[in-house]
């Protein structure tokens, strides 16, 4: 629809009004900071940030259901700028105006049913929202749509020159933050640092294919972070990593989309999601609490963070009940095929605790678990909900170990609904699946393959052929009938085919 098409009170509520007052809030020191300037880290004591809204009353003048109606609208209207994730303005980036929107495709990703053959097999009832399908086939397109929205600002309307990104991945934030800085060149020029046979060749591809330098450094994403971090801290450069409370802001949309799909109904739901640098988790989190402070939404869904036992700093922390005895420790991370999620010092650790104990204080019991899987578990769950017609990557299987090990311990029942996110396309990981198939895995990740799993491309030799086609000599006549007939006896005999009668 058009606006012109919605009566004059809800086109008020259609079109947002660029406004509030964002700043970074520091969960260190607690000192709020301009916007103005970017910045990843607190001037004063060095912790991480979170962009908070001190304007944020204004919102509540509105009620609930006036924002529902104003989201559910927005679904109708065709403009681009409010297509993505930013049909959410008000809680994500009320300052950037529409204009400077960038929008690529991103959000909006369907929650598809599990098939129910694999819930019979689980025992639960459960669908999966399948973030592989923004585009750069992860759920970091999100964050990267804000913070470049917000630089696309800087650039259009503060005057900002030009822009040197630079980001440490392991694979998916290297992927999208070059797709996005290069729809912004020459505005925006993209560096991002792997660690160096870390990534899967589908990521390498991704940010070269954009033009950004790749830089491949020894060590694991944990090295590389703290490279890009020394980058940041003395050269000027703009960081896309989560540490950038910007791409926080983005990953919100995540919660609002389930629960706008959901109708804003989340009795009984329980969202999965896998935890590397635990950014994702943690705006998760933040997006809820926003949604149930306004009274969009009246109940807080269960949230279950979920690591490979090979990078579990965050489970280990969990693991002890009383809040006032956990301690923080980084692991050193092993070998894993949950490769985005592979990390030892998450860098948004600091938020999850802050944002798991304002979640759990407004829900008014324990709401959010974090559960630990194994590398086979990781793998078979792959590969299953793929033979069931799914498209997860191997850290969507993480969420569906996940589950299974929560429905173990009594944190998910079958009389709730789970939602699995899928956080990147299967395409991206589908060397861990050929490593599963020949049984080829390095002995230190530990995973052998199911028999019933595997599945290997067979060769057919039409050997009744005496003469075989072959790339630039195709073969003809009597010679070709016989390859044909030959070949296609031998597939139907492979296949138990029945002749026509
Ligand atoms: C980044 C990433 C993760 C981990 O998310 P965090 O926000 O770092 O916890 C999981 N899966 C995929 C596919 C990713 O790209
Ligand atoms: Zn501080």
């Amino acid at each position: 629809m058009r606006l012109e098409e919605f009566s004059p009170a809800d086109r008020e509520l259609v079109m947002p009004q660029v406004g509030g007052q964002l700043v970074y809030h520091c969960l260190g020191c607690g000192t709020d900071h301009g916007i103005a300037e970017l910045l990843y880290t607190c001037p004063q004591c060095g912790a991480v940030l979170l962009i908070e809204d001190r304007g944020f009353a204004r919102l509540k003048a509105r009620p609930g259901a006036a924002w529902r109606r104003a989201f559910d609208l927005r679904r109708m209207l065709n403009l681009p700028a409010l297509s993505g994730i930013l049909r959410y303005h008000e809680l994500i980036a009320p300052v950037v105006p529409l204009d400077s929107v960038v929008y690529l495709g991103e959000g909006h990703t369907p929650l598809v049913e599990a098939c129910p053959r694999l819930k019979g097999t689980l025992g639960l009832d459960f669908c999966f929202k399948n973030d592989g399908q923004n585009p750069s086939a992860s759920f970091k397109d999100r964050g990267m749509a804000v913070a470049l929205s917000y630089i696309n600002y800087l650039i259009k309307h503060q005057g900002v020159g030009q822009i040197l990104s630079v980001c440490a991945s392991t694979g998916d934030t290297s992927a999208s933050a070059a797709l996005y800085g290069a729809y912004l060149a020459p505005g925006v020029a993209s560096a991002v640092l792997l660690p160096r046979g870390k990534v899967t060749p589908q990521q390498l591809s991704q940010p070269l294919g954009a033009g950004a330098s790749v830089f491949e450094i020894p060590g694991v994403f944990d090295d590389c972070m703290k490279v890009v971090e020394h980058l940041a801290d003395h050269y000027q450069v703009a960081l896309l990593n989560s540490k950038n409370a910007w791409r926080i802001r983005g990953q919100e949309s995540y919660s609002f989309e389930v629960a706008q799909d959901l109708d804003y109904d989340l009795a009984g739901q329980a969202l999965v999601v896998p935890i590397g640098n635990a950014g994702n988790v943690s705006a998760v989190m933040a997006g809820f609490l926003q949604l149930l402070e306004l009274g969009i939404i009246s109940e807080l869904p269960k949230l279950i963070g979920v690591q490979s036992h090979h990078a579990d700093p965050v489970f280990r922390y969990y693991q002890e009940p009383d809040p006032a005895k956990r301690a923080w420790r980084p692991v050193t991370v092993q070998a894993s095929v949950a490769q985005a999620a592979m990390i030892g010092n998450p860098v948004s650790m600091p938020r999850v605790i802050e944002l798991a104990r304002r979640y759990e204080q407004a829900a008014g019991q324990a709401r959010f678990f974090v559960v630990q899987v194994s590398e086979q578990q990781i793998m078979d769950a792959m590969i299953l909900a793929n033979r069931h017609g799914h498209i997860v990557c191997t850290q969507g299987g993480e969420s569906l170990a996940g589950l299974s090990r929560a429905k173990e311990l009594g944190i998910v029942n079958s009389g709730e609904h789970a939602i699995l996110d899928a956080t990147a396309h299967h395409l991206k990981f589908v060397g861990f699946q050929q490593m599963y198939f020949e049984d080829s895995f390095p002995p230190e990740f530990g995973v052998k393959p199911r028999r019933e799993l595997v599945n290997l491309p067979q060769e057919v030799l039409a050997l009744a052929a005496d003469q075989m086609p072959a790339p630039g000599k195709p073969l003809a006549g009597e010679a070709f009938q016989r390859f044909v007939e030959a070949t296609a006896r031998e597939i139907a005999r492979r296949l138990g085919l029945e002749p026509r009668s």
